[in-house]
Parts: structure tokens; C-alpha cells; sequence
């Protein structure tokens, strides 16, 4: 299994072997690349960003404009 983080769904996804869409077994380490459920394309190791985007936000109505 996998954890990579997936931008898309801005989460950990945890990912099983069907998803792998490549592995590159000659490079050091070794580069497995997977799909996750919602299409995108990922390495398996993708580590969660330190500042994750934050995902998008109703206008603050406190702020002027
Ligand atoms: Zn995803």
C-alpha cells in the first residue's frame, strides 16, 4: 500500500499495488509512480507540503473590500 499525498484531494490518499500506473526499478531509490482514485497522477512517495494550500475560502465579511 500507499500514502502518497494527492493534490487534488489535498490528503493523504492510502493507494494499493492496482493503482501503480509506473516503477522506475533501476533508480535509486526506487521512483513508483500511482494513480489515485481521482485521477491524479502521483509519485508514491509524494510527502504532504509543509503549507498545504489552503483550500478556498468564503469571503470574509469582516473584511472591506
Ligand atoms: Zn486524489
Amino acid at each position: 500500500m500507499f500514502a502518497p499525498y494527492c493534490p487534488t484531494c489535498r490528503k493523504r490518499m492510502l493507494l494499493g499495488p492496482r493503482r501503480i500506473v509506473a516503477a522506475d526499478l533501476s533508480a535509486q531509490p526506487m521512483a513508483v509512480t500511482v494513480r489515485c482514485f481521482c485521477g491524479t497522477v502521483v509519485a508514491a512517495d509524494n510527502p504532504v507540503p509543509a503549507n498545504p494550500p489552503a483550500l478556498p475560502r468564503r469571503a470574509d465579511p469582516r473584511r472591506v473590500a
